[in-house]
């Protein structure tokens, strides 16, 4: 009977499960046996279940039923057909993704009812995803008894950020009380350091901006392999332009919606979190494909809104670097958009980063000249093995005492 674990990661409008066998906790990133993915999940949107084996051979695809296009339903869904499937594997912990780990959870910790009642405290600062998260956490304590459940940190990642970089300059008061930056993806990051150490050994001990652009969207600089500055802070609603996130705004303008709009708080969190970014600038959609198929120049306009944040916060990260040697790609966006990266390596040209069209174009992992002063590099992220790497820890650490 083989040993398995599972990771689930739930987020503002899917979930991920995978499942890995035989992790030991150290040396390279684990390989999933299988993976699923749940998409579309929400009001209005089709929602469909993915699973996919370690060579990316499709094993189930299909739309989920009405019933089941909740975060919950899908899961539901992905458990029953793990339940048909799984002949004699024996799950022995669930490892979750977790967005906000507030003040007190700097690194993965094993989840019992006093740390949920925690994080659960912390759904206001990521409404997105906080709730979806530990909706995640229950219902797999309900579906696998007494295995233990670990949760893994978005926001632990950064905790070794200089002092400086945490903080808002807001009263003391505030900042002790939690009100600071924290910074997000974490998980993301860490699978990016792990795989730049095997692609690149060197320059990962150098000083790397990582660009994780998706529907979430953040940037990060990162030195010997520790992140050193991000662009998201105290939620993930700050930094980049994003898929339906404003990203960093003028806080005024909140004041300004509430006094002079008669807007409340919960209409003022709804549209900042689910109706700005890409979609709010555009009116035709929250998706870069989608955006760069239209010909709405409003949808051009969004496109270039996003872009121009990017090459703006590389320079922002390189001087909280203090200097970059390497740039990475990840992120649905980040490893698919030809385009994109194109027009932020060219406008990049400053920081020494000069672009090889045709790699770019062509699929390499390196995009960048063989002259160039600066390497660019598009990875693919791979957050769950992450996931599983720390949880495998967790529970090794837990039976060595
Ligand atoms: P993520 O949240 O990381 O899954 O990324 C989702 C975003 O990646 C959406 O905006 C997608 O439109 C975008 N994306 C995925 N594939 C492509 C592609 N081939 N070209 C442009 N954008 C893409």
């Amino acid at each position: 009977m083989a040993d398995s674990l599972l990771t689930l990661n739930a987020g503002s409008s899917s979930i991920k499960v995978a499942l890995f066998e035989a992790v030991d906790g150290g040396g390279a990133l684990p390989v999933a046996r299988w993976s699923g993915q749940a998409d579309g999940l929400g009001a209005g949107l089709k929602a469909r279940l993915r699973v996919r084996d370690a060579q990316g051979r499709t094993l189930l695809d299909g739309a989920l039923g009405d019933a089941r296009t909740s975060h919950q339903g899908a899961l539901a869904a992905l458990l029953d057909w793990h339940a048909k499937q799984a002949d004699g594997d024996r799950i022995t912990a669930v490892g979750h993704r977790i967005v906000h780990g507030g003040v007190n959870f700097v690194a993965p910790v094993r989840v019992d009812e006093a740390v949920l009642g925690e994080l659960a405290a912390l759904e206001p600062l990521a409404p997105l995803h906080q709730p979806h998260n530990l909706a995640g956490v229950r219902a797999a304590m309900k579906a696998f008894d007494g295995v233990p459940q670990v949760a893994c940190f978005d926001t632990a990642f950064h905790a070794v950020e200089p002092e400086v970089n945490r903080r808002f300059a807001l009263p003391r008061e505030l900042h002790d009380a939690g009100v600071r930056r924290y910074g997000f993806h974490g998980l993301f990051y860490e699978s990016i350091v792990s795989q730049f150490a095997q692609a690149a050994p060197e320059l990962a001990q150098g000083r790397v901006i990582v660009a994780h652009l998706g529907n979430g969207a953040s940037m990060c600089g990162i030195a010997q392999g520790r992140s050193v500055a991000t662009t998201m802070s105290f939620s993930p609603l700050d930094g980049l332009t994003m898929g339906t996130r404003c990203g960093h705004i003028d806080a005024a303008v909140v004041l300004y919606l509430m006094r002079s709009r008669g807007m409340s708080a919960d209409q003022v969190e709804t549209l900042l979190f689910r109706e700005s970014g890409l979609l709010g600038m555009s009116g035709v959609s929250s998706d870069m494909r989608e955006l760069e198929a239209s010909a709405a120049p409003a949808a051009a306009e969004a496109i270039e809104h996003f872009a121009e944040q990017v090459v703006q916060h590389m320079g922002s990260l390189a001087g909280a670097l203090r200097g970059v040697d390497a740039i990475v790609f990840t992120g649905g966006i980040g490893e698919n958009s030809v385009a994109l990266r194109e027009r932020v390596l060219a406008d990049c040209e400053w920081l020494g980063a000069n672009v090889d069209v045709a790699a770019n174009r062509n699929g390499a992992t390196r995009l960048t000249t063989a002259e160039s002063p600066i390497s660019a590099w598009v990875l693919k992220t791979d957050e769950e093995a992450v996931i599983a790497r720390h949880t495998a820890r967790v529970l090794h650490a837990a039976t060595k005492n």
